[in-house]
């Protein structure tokens, strides 16, 4: 299948333009997969998620008179949109098994996933005696209800969303690649993958300076990070420790110390992301990205024999 996912921060744009990008963002992936199409914004509200998907091609969701009243006026500086094209591997093409899944009737964990979860079935079973109603034949609906009870059952210091996917994904056997969005962290994103492709792009109007990003691994310091801040990134290792103070958490500065006008862009293929921006920073296995307040901070899930230790931002030919 395809993923994508849109952030902006700092930027304003209306749901019109947001919606719009993200079924671009599903055209172009198409060719990955085409029985189902779906995607995930913001309500009106703060905790609510809008969440429109239907069987069919992306032509036909484009198409269709959204049943929900939506306002697409309503403009957003900061939000986050996750979007998908579904391939069936587990749940035929239908209504209720398009992604984006959910944790609950809340909305408060949406998803998006490419690949197969192999041992779904197992999570699916202990669920399931918690209590947790299920509403597809999806492999990938396990995790967005796997998410909500590793979030609600934790003790402890508040999770953060990286410790929370952290602690997801190593439940997980089989391939994937995911896009998070919850209202417990609004206009945020954790992106990762395991054996299913996954890049991010970058597109500011200030020159990007940071050539690569480095890895540290180490025991709370399992993240790579933007060394030299320069304009592009300051002070991540501030915002990295496992108890991360949202309030720590710094923008990408211009050269005057100004939070940064930003959008990100995240994909399966390459081809959904050229017409934004043309620099791009690949992900690869165990990584967990995480993006909020046009900060973007990649985790290692554990420290791994032979994981290499730079990121290079590329630029797409
Ligand atoms: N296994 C998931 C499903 O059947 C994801 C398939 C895909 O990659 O599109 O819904």
């Amino acid at each position: 299948c395809g993923i994508f996912g849109y952030l902006n921060f700092l930027v304003e744009r209306d749901r019109r333009f947001i919606i719009d990008t993200l079924i671009q963002g599903m055209a172009r992936q198409e060719y990955r997969g085409y029985d189902s199409a779906g995607l995930a914004v913001d309500g009106d509200t703060d905790d609510e998620t809008y969440i429109i998907k239907q069987a069919g091609k992306v032509a036909a969701l484009k198409q269709l008179n959204f049943k929900q009243k939506i306002d697409f006026n309503k403009t957003f500086i900061s939000h986050c949109g996750i979007a998908h094209t579904r391939w069936a591997t587990h749940g035929q093409p239908s209504q209720i098994n398009c992604h984006p899944h959910r944790s609950d009737p809340k909305n408060e964990f949406v998803l998006v996933h490419n690949g197969i979860i192999t041992n779904f079935k197992e999570i699916k079973t202990l669920l399931l005696k918690k209590n947790y109603v299920f509403e597809s034949d999806t492999d990938t609906e396990c995790v967005a209800k796997l998410t909500k009870y590793i979030y609600d059952t934790h003790t402890g210091p508040p999770m953060t969303f990286t410790s929370l996917i952290k602690a997801v994904i190593k439940e997980l056997e089989g391939s994937f690649s995911f896009l998070f969005r919850s209202s417990h962290f609004p206009n945020e994103i954790v992106a990762t993958r395991r054996g299913s492709p996954l890049l991010i792009g970058v597109r500011t109007a200030h020159k990007l300076k940071v050539d690569f990003v480095d890895v540290e691994f180490g025991a709370d310091k399992d993240f790579l990070a933007a060394k030299e801040p320069s304009d592009f990134l300051a002070s991540v290792g501030q915002s990295v420790s496992p108890t991360l103070n949202r309030t720590q958490s710094r923008a990408f500065l211009t050269e005057d110390g100004l939070p940064q006008p930003i959008e990100f862009f995240i994909a399966s293929d390459a081809a959904a992301i050229i017409e934004h921006t043309k620099r791009v920073l690949y992900l690869e296995d165990n990584d967990i990205a995480h993006i909020s307040e046009g900060n973007l901070h990649i985790h290692r899930l554990r420290r791994d024999e032979g994981a290499t230790s730079i990121r290079s931002i590329q630029t797409l030919e």
